[in-house]
């Protein structure tokens, strides 16, 4: 039996993150990109949260603070400021204002199924940590049958904190539905496709994030000595775990990428629903950048396909620039976050089914813009922006099915279905 102290000491570790909500908040600092510090950062394992004018922005706890002096880093703080301009969540409308918790969302989608059965079907994808649901709504006519149409697959906040990720999703599923019938383009869309949309792929962390601590990014997973959390954006299949720059092996990292790929129930049930159709695009929400990233996110060297990749991604940055005048950055991951990533969503559906596979960080374009808090009032612009790119993109994978379709036919068992690897055109 160990003594109480012992016991208290334990049990102060289990709800660490909580107490870390509550004594141990992030500062954010920024820090300027030098030659010299370059390689140093990259060891440092820090919560990059972007860039602006070529200084770096960080969510730092105490410990990575200790590391950055240890390490002879000029650091500067930032945090006094953003809080003064970032917007907060709170106002009326729910516990998180406009923007949805998951019981909310839950229930949105329950309504919006119940509202469009012919149209949209609710489907639990599998189960987080925690046994909440993953849900993924199917959007198609004739939506309880399985046609031979183009499949696309939209993702929503892999990672807590990015709320606005969860809004841009849901808002699609719900333009489509409502617009079906009266919107010409969208009818013809809907008609020639199954489009899946998936909000919330970490309803854990998003849980965490709203309750306890609004910066928490992984999902709950327990990694022992109070330490949680594997960064579900780095625990996908491929390339997984190939380089300690993109991803790490160390738990309390915020980028730590588990204990094997697809260790966490999160990322199966979106590889589960992948490798069970056939998806001709796929787009992933995060926040925030305001850019546009294709594959690959493990290296420097360019994918079998890039100029089709960059070609698309340029049109859909194009297409939303109008919209509010805010223009997304296209382009390979390195070359626009200068960090590299490995175990991401989009590099292992791009590697697994070649195709355009897409993340999209939304607004702002930096932390000074407010970071991961987009005031309530600007989801619906969000969302506007990123509507026309999204149907450019749908209607790109109708054309693509229409050129290709399948070589077998719906219906069979998946081991004979087709696993295409790239390059495949
Ligand atoms: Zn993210």
């Amino acid at each position: 039996m160990k003594s109480p102290a012992f016991l208290i000491a334990v049990l102060g570790l289990a709800v660490g993150p909580a107490a870390a909500g509550q004594v141990d908040l992030p500062e954010i600092v920024s820090l300027s990109r030098t030659a010299s510090t370059a390689a140093k950062l990259r060891t440092l394992e820090l919560d990059f949260l972007g860039s602006r004018e070529g200084r770096l922005f960080v969510a730092a706890r105490p410990r990575d603070l200790a590391r950055l002096e240890a390490e002879g880093i000029p650091f500067r703080f930032e945090t006094p400021h953003l809080r003064s301009s970032a917007a907060g969540p709170g106002s009326p409308g729910g516990p998180i204002g406009a923007y949805h918790t998951g019981l909310h969302l839950e229930r949105d989608l329950f309504d919006l199924s119940s509202k469009h059965p012919g149209l949209a079907k609710l489907v639990i994808l599998g189960e987080s940590l925690e046994r909440r649901p993953i849900y993924g709504l199917k959007i198609s006519d004739n939506v309880a049958l399985e046609e031979d149409e183009a499949e696309v697959l939209i993702l929503g906040c892999h990672h807590a904190r990015e709320w606005i990720s969860v809004e841009v999703p849901f808002l699609f599923a719900k333009f489509l539905l409502e617009s079906y019938g009266t919107d010409p383009e969208v009818t013809r869309l809907v008609d020639q496709s199954e489009v899946w949309i998936v909000p919330l792929v970490n309803p854990d962390g998003h849980d965490y994030s709203v309750r306890v601590y609004r910066y928490w990014r992984k999902n709950r997973r327990d990694n022992g000595s109070g330490v949680y959390g594997v960064d579900l954006n780095r625990n996908y299949g491929y390339k997984w775990g190939v380089d300690n720059l993109g991803s790490s092996g160390e738990p309390s990292s915020e980028v730590f990428r588990g204990t094997a790929a697809f260790s966490e129930p999160e990322t199966r049930a979106v590889r589960d629903l992948f490798l069970k159709r056939d998806f001709r695009a796929v787009v992933s929400y995060h926040s925030f950048s305001q850019v546009i990233l294709y594959p690959w996110g493990h290296t420097t060297a360019p994918a079998p396909e890039e100029p089709l990749l960059r070609e698309l991604a340029l049109r859909m940055s194009e297409l939303m620039r109008p919209v509010n005048g805010r223009t997304y950055a296209a382009g390979q991951g390195i070359a626009m976050l200068n960090y590299l990533t490995n175990g991401d969503t989009v590099d292992w559906t791009y590697a697994t089914a070649g195709v355009p596979s897409y993340t999209v960080e939304l607004p702002p374009i930096d932390q000074l813009g407010g970071g991961f808090f987009n005031a309530e009032k600007d989801i619906e612009g969000i969302f506007l922006e990123n509507a026309p790119a999204l149907l450019h993109l749908l209607q790109w994978a109708v054309d693509d099915f229409a050129a290709r379709p399948p070589s077998l036919p719906f219906g069979l068992p998946d081991l004979l279905r087709p696993r295409l690897v790239i390059p495949r055109r």
